[in-house]
């Protein structure tokens, strides 16, 4: 998981927080010094740690003085300083901007820029790969003839994600190249055309005129700068300079795998203001995360996030109609069953890259992957368990049939099936609790999109 330090750290102090039977000034410090340590060590601006104590320490007297006055509970107190720890941990990364979304049935010319080594070239193919993944006929243009060797490596990159692609061996003039390969697949009305730039000259100042020249002769519908995570708070001169020049509309940080640091360029980045859209996350083509603060900092601190789940379930059943058909259907319909919950654990354990979509799934304790594949793997196996362990009417109920309700039609915990469940699978009642809960989750947002325009065209609107 991206900063898997960081959110160990954070989800810890949480806890702590969990624990405490008293919520007094005290434990809201420890708290408080606890998450701005860590954020430090990730290299976040001192100045915006400091700030983020501060706002967070106003909410929360503000909200217990309001909590106080109508009688508020310790359980009340604890969720309203977590709310407040969120919220600001989510601004800390939020730009508070909207970035360009590509629109199908238009032709829509994004342009990297970005210094050489940042990772531009092979975030191209990335997003290439990303957009075609989703239904746009996405190509590459390689307008760098700066680098020797460029074109090859996109021709490489390309070839290997079996995506079009445009560049010469012979042109010198990279707006040229630029222009002409532009041209052409507009012609052949793709949806995304991806136009990388070079990221070095012999002069800074020709780089930026070369990217003027490049977003004049191809007008970019969004520039996206290309940004190495491991510069850390660095990041933030570094995108100002580029900006004062080539005007670009987002951001992809790279290399967010291996770097502890990356909290840092991240913070920096939204410090500009510019929203950043991409987390490369690895050197594999399908090592990008799509960034959007909550469920960013949701995934960081160990609570899933569910969009980003549905997303790769949709992605998957694209791999595979048959099963998009029939998945769509039942999502249409708002049903989604602990049956069709334990088909997409499948699915996933069947997709290869298992710690990362397991840190989107709620409920699962941060840390919990930093063991990698294997214990990713070793938890999701349980997971199927606890359904190997279900009877065919529970495997195709919602969940509700686990839980005993009061007289008044309250729910007031786990019935003996749960019992039998976990025995039965050699797990917990905790653990199943949680696969229950998870199953709710899943079918909720089923219910929602079902009960709109349909789950497809709500996924749609997610892109
Ligand atoms: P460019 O000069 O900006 O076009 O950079 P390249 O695309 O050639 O990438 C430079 C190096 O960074 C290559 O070795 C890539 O494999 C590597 N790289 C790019 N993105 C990532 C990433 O998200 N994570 C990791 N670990 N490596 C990356």
């Amino acid at each position: 998981m991206v900063l898997a330090d960081l959110g160990a750290r954070l989800h810890g102090a949480l806890n702590q927080l969990s624990r405490a039977s008293v919520v007094d000034d005290t434990v809201i410090d420890a708290l408080l010094k606890e998450l701005c340590a860590a954020l430090l060590e990730a290299d976040v601006n001192v100045k915006l740690v400091s700030q983020l104590r501060t706002k967070v320490k106003a909410k929360v007297k503000k909200s217990l003085e309001e909590a106080e006055k109508a009688g508020g509970r310790e359980a009340n107190k604890k969720n309203v300083v977590q709310k407040a720890v969120f919220d600001e941990l989510v601004s800390l990364v939020d730009p508070g901007t909207e970035p360009y979304k590509p629109v199908k049935g238009k032709t829509n010319v994004l342009m990297a820029v970005g210094i050489q080594g940042a990772g531009k070239t092979t975030t191209c193919t990335k997003l290439a790969v990303h957009y075609q993944r989703r239904g746009f006929r996405s190509c590459l243009v390689c307008a760098d003839t700066f680098r020797a060797g460029a074109f090859d490596q996109l021709k490489q990159n390309a070839t290997k994600a079996k995506i079009p692609f445009y560049g010469s061996y012979t042109e010198t003039d990279p707006v040229a190249i630029a222009a002409l390969g532009v041209e052409k697949f507009r012609k052949e009305r793709f949806d995304v055309i991806i136009v990388d730039t070079s990221g070095r000259h012999k002069q800074e100042s020709e780089l930026f005129e070369e990217m003027v020249a490049i977003g004049e002769a191809v007008r970019p519908d969004m520039t996206i700068m290309v940004l190495d995570a491991s510069i850390g708070q660095a990041a933030e001169g570094q995108s100002r300079a580029f900006k004062d020049s080539a005007d670009f509309g987002a951001i992809i940080v790279t290399k967010l795998d291996g770097h502890a640091k990356g909290g840092g360029a991240i913070s920096a980045v939204a410090a500009t203001k510019t929203p950043i859209i991409f987390l490369g996350t690895g050197e594999h083509l399908h090592d990008l995360e799509r960034f959007a603060p909550q469920p960013f900092v949701s995934k960081l601190l160990g609570m899933g996030d569910v969009q980003g789940l549905v997303e790769h379930m949709q992605d998957m059943a694209r791999a595979n109609p048959d099963r998009q058909k029939d998945l769509a259907k039942k999502l249409e319909q708002g049903k989604f069953s602990i049956r069709d919950w334990r088909e997409q654990l499948s699915n996933i354990m069947s997709m290869g890259s298992l710690s990362k979509i397991a840190s989107m799934i709620p409920g699962l304790p941060a840390g919990m992957m930093d063991g990698g594949e294997e214990e990713a793997g070793a938890k999701l196996k349980r997971m199927i368990f606890i359904t190997d362990a279900m009877r065919q009417d529970e495997l195709d109920s919602d969940g509700t049939i686990f839980v005993s309700f009061d007289k008044a039609g309250n729910p007031i915990g786990l019935n003996r099936r749960a019992k039998r469940v976990a025995r039965g699978s050699g797990t917990s009642v905790r653990e199943v609790e949680e696969l229950l809960a998870q199953a709710r989750m899943m079918a909720g947002m089923a219910r929602q999109a079902g009960g709109q325009n349909g789950w497809m065209s709500t996924m749609q609107k997610m892109q």
